[in-house]
Order: C-alpha cells, then sequence, then structure tokens
C-alpha cells in the first residue's frame, strides 16, 4: 500500500498521463489502467490495450467533489450526501453527463460513472493530471488485478506499473446508478446496499447477477453494459462444491484447488494439503485473496477451483458471491 518511491517519480507518471499515455496504478480496490479522462486517443489506448468491447464504458476517477462537477451536468442532493460519506472510497456513481465528457469514456451513454479513490497514488496522480478514465488494469476477459505483479502477468512490459503492494479489498468498487429510480446497484462492492439506504434514507434496488437486462432509457439495452460480458474468470474451471465433496490432497495432479470459508466442528477437522485454503469466515480476506488464488490456480496449472457455497445471502458475502458467480458464468 506504501509508495516507496520519492514524489518526483510520481510526478514524471503524472507527466505522463498528460501526454497522452496509459498507466497502471493501485487503489485501494483493484490496480487500474488510466489515461486522461480528457485525451480521446489516450482513452482508445486502454480500450486498444485491454481488448476492452466499446461499448463498455469507463469510471473517470477525481480527487474532490469539484471535479466530480466538471464531469457531471448536476450533483444532487443525494449525490452530495454519498460523496460526503463515502469518498475518497470504493463507490462509483452514475451520474448525467456534461456534453463534454467524451463519447468515447462513457460509450456512448448519456451518463458518466464516477469515483474518488481512497489511494494516496491515484490522488496524486489526479492531483496533476486531472480526472483519470480507468478500467482494471486486465485483458478483457481475466480476474482484476490486485498486485502489480498481475498487471505484468497481462501486459508485460508494455505498460509503466505503479507500485503499491496489495489492494485493500480486492474486489471492484460498488456502482450505483443515480440516474434512474429507484437509485440501483449495479455492481456491489464493499460498499453495501443497507449502507446506502441508510444514508438516502429510501430504498436501493440492487440487480442480481442473473438479471442484468433491464428496461431502462434506451429501451431493452443493459444497464451496466459491462456486466453482460463473462467477468473476473480463469481459465481453470470455476464451480461449487458438492454437499456430500470433501476435499482432497492433491499433490500430484494438480487437478482441484479448494476455496472453503465454514467453520469446521474441532472433531471434522480439513486434511492439511496445498490445494486447500479454508478461510474460516474471514470474508474480508476471501475477498481480497479471491483473484490471486484465481490467478495462482492458473500459474501452478490447477483444472478446477471448486468453491464451497454460502449458506445465506449475508450481506457482508454479496460482492464476493457476485464475483464468483461471475467467474462460474452462473
Ligand atoms: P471496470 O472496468 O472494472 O472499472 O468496470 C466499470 C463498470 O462500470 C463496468 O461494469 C461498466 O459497465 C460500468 N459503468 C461505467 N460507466 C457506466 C455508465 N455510464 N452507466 C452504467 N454503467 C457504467
Ligand atoms: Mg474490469
Amino acid at each position: 500500500m506504501i509508495e516507496t518511491k520519492p514524489d518526483i517519480s510520481l510526478s514524471q507518471y503524472a507527466e505522463e498521463i498528460r501526454l497522452g499515455k496509459v498507466v497502471a496504478f493501485p487503489t485501494e480496490t483493484v490496480y487500474g489502467l488510466g489515461a486522461d479522462a480528457w485525451n480521446a486517443d489516450a482513452v482508445a489506448r486502454i480500450f486498444e490495450l485491454k481488448g476492452r468491447p466499446p461499448d463498455n464504458p469507463l469510471i473517470v476517477h477525481v480527487n474532490s467533489i469539484d471535479m466530480a462537477g466538471t464531469l457531471a451536468a448536476d450533483i444532487s442532493e443525494d449525490a452530495h450526501r454519498l460523496m460526503e460519506r463515502f469518498w475518497p472510497g470504493p463507490l462509483a456513481l452514475i451520474l448525467p453527463k456534461r456534453p463534454e465528457v467524451l463519447d468515447i469514456v462513457t460509450a456512448g451513454l448519456p451518463t458518466v460513472a464516477i469515483r474518488m479513490p481512497d489511494h494516496p497514488i491515484p490522488l496524486r496522480l489526479i492531483e496533476e493530471a486531472g480526472p483519470i478514465a480507468a478500467p482494471s488494469a486486465n485483458t478483457s476477459g481475466r480476474p482484476s488485478p490486485t498486485r502489480a505483479e498481475h498487471v505484468r502477468q497481462d501486459f508485460g512490459s508494455e505498460i509503466p506499473v505503479i507500485e503499491g503492494g496489495s489492494c485493500q479489498y480486492g474486489l471492484e468498487s460498488t456502482v450505483l446508478d443515480l440516474s434512474i429510480r429507484p437509485y440501483t446497484i449495479l455492481r456491489p462492492g464493499h460498499i453495501t446496499q443497507s449502507e446506502l439506504e441508510q444514508e438516502l434514507r429510501q430504498p436501493v434496488r440492487l440487480i442480481s447477477t442473473h438479471s442484468i437486462k433491464l428496461t431502462g432509457m434506451s429501451g431493452d439495452t443493459p444497464r451496466s453494459p459491462g456486466m453482460k460480458y463473462t467477468h473476473y474468470a480463469p481459465d481453470a474451471r470455476v464451480r461449487w462444491m458438492r454437499p456430500d465433496e470433501l476435499p482432497s490432497p492433491d499433490p500430484t495432479t494438480h487437478g482441484t484447488l479448494y476455496l472453503l470459508h465454514r467453520i469446521r466442528p474441532e472433531d471434522a477437522p480439513l486434511p492439511k494439503t496445498d490445494n486447500l485454503i479454508h478461510y474460516r469466515e474471514n470474508y474480508t480476506e476471501m475477498g481480497r485473496d479471491l483473484y490471486d488464488r484465481f490467478r495462482m490456480a492458473d500459474l501452478n496449472r490447477y483444472s478446477e477451483i471448486a468453491i464451497e457455497p454460502f449458506s445465506d445471502s449475508d450481506e457482508a458475502v454479496e460482492a464476493l458471491l457476485n464475483r464468483i458467480r461471475k467467474a462460474i458464468g452462473d
């Protein structure tokens, strides 16, 4: 999390961004691949590098509510309240855009997604280079990067990566659409539905992973275009563990990697084996770890990842469950 290089190098990265280059940097959620949000060619380069479909818009990163006001046509009272309460933090807000916001950033939508990251490195880059459009720094379809090394796995030395250690949350931000009623969570994240409802004092809708197509202003185009794509999937097949399935040690074949989370009774200990990770109901750690495990599974050539199902729809696991379902293709 701590930037070890002197400030001067961060200024150089900011200069690169000002010159229209693409730079990868850590945030509290995942690593981002950023470019000057006002430079269409630089933003186009992000799409090209990632192989990202052009109808999947980017989140613009800012360092203040004032800067959000240079992108959004209007910051409503509710938007302002959420920004005051949750920014900097893992909450992207979708608001009507100003006409000058580039179409390539919003994929032609009349709205723009904006967030203020809670991390000194991007905040400093934004201070020097202005608003930065940045999706996750992975090639399209791969799990989001939560360490600098993950970015290099996908892009090699093609783009500069600012080292920032492991990301605090390891899952992407909550995306809340404030341009429709009821306000709708398009992507669950660390900031939960009930936290948002409490702050807004009104019900907030949560789109289920299964119903990504909504009737919106533009017919039945998906509300959050990114959500129609399979995401976050490693090459190994991800599946739920069967109820009667017992993880077995697998030292030779590297067949199945097991991710378990329920605490076992003392008289039913789990086998101690490298292909079994047990989170003991620490869902924060499991969330932080998930994409790293996905990538490690591929590097170690596991053919599948079996994840213990969650018994209830506890809000604390909403974001995690959403990412696992996407990886499964459920
Ligand atoms: P990522 O590429 O991981 O940063 O994801 C950004 C997410 O925000 C994607 O699911 C996008 O589809 C979504 N998003 C960005 N801008 C908008 C917007 N204006 N309206 C709806 N969803 C958006
Ligand atoms: Mg992404």
